[in-house]
């Protein structure tokens, strides 16, 4: 005969009596909290019946506990976690898309074009709407991609990124040298163009691009 562990709370691991507290009064629950009740107790490896009165009673140890049901709670969010990292990403490295109006985290590593169906593999993943899209077009649930792809997307971008940064950082250093020996190199502000000119130059500035003469502020340096 088992001993109705509701008659023994001080024999209960702390998380379990924590939980029995929360709900004070188990003499009034609904049966909805009542059901929510046993989802948490059973959790943490216990359980117990209730009956038409809606009472709960025989409160036991699981003698085979779910060993899933951690786990499983922890890949879920870690998953979650995956998508919050892909929406930070998505803040500061969104582009267009290819295929609709809206802004994507764009695939260029070919290491990360996952093989989606048929020739066609992930190019941008709309993380807004939870979406991958192919190189065609094609949308995707999110859910398709496994964990491990899922992971390797993240660290992936994210290498990249600081490869990118650092890169950068080696570009603007020889700009500065440029500056530092009299010379700048500055975007056309009509056209874009490319304008290299010597810093001691008065006057406005020639873009052969568009045929104008340009203010030197309109102008801005290729690296700031
Ligand atoms: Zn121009």
């Amino acid at each position: 005969m088992d001993i109705d562990l509701f008659e023994h709370l001080d024999q209960l691991p702390p998380e379990v009596q924590k939980i029995i507290e929360d709900y004070g009064e188990t003499e009034s629950l609904e049966y909805s909290e009542l059901e929510f009740f046993l989802k948490r107790i059973e959790a943490v490896g216990y359980t117990f019946e209730y009956g038409l009165d809606a009472i709960p009673f025989n409160l036991t140890k699981l003698i085979n506990p779910n060993p899933m049901q951690k786990f499983t709670t922890q890949a879920q969010s870690l998953r979650e976690k995956a998508v919050t990292e892909l929406r930070k990403i998505n803040e500061t490295y969104r582009e267009k898309s290819d295929h609709f109006e809206g802004s994507v985290i764009r695939i260029t590593d070919n290491k990360i074009q996952y093989h989606l169906e048929g020739e066609r593999y992930l190019s941008e993943i709309d993380i807004q709407n939870k979406k991958l899209i192919d190189n065609n077009g094609y949308q995707y649930d999110l859910d398709i991609l496994s964990d491990h792809q899922l992971f390797t997307i993240i660290d992936t971008i994210e290498a990249n990124i600081e490869k990118y940064q650092e890169w950068q950082e080696s570009q603007s250093e020889i700009f500065y040298k440029i500056q530092n020996a009299g010379f700048n190199i500055v975007t056309c502000g009509n056209c874009g163009e490319v304008i290299l000119h010597e810093i001691h130059e008065e006057g406005e500035i020639h873009c052969g691009g568009c045929s104008r003469d340009m203010d030197k502020s309109d102008c801005p340096d290729l690296y700031s």
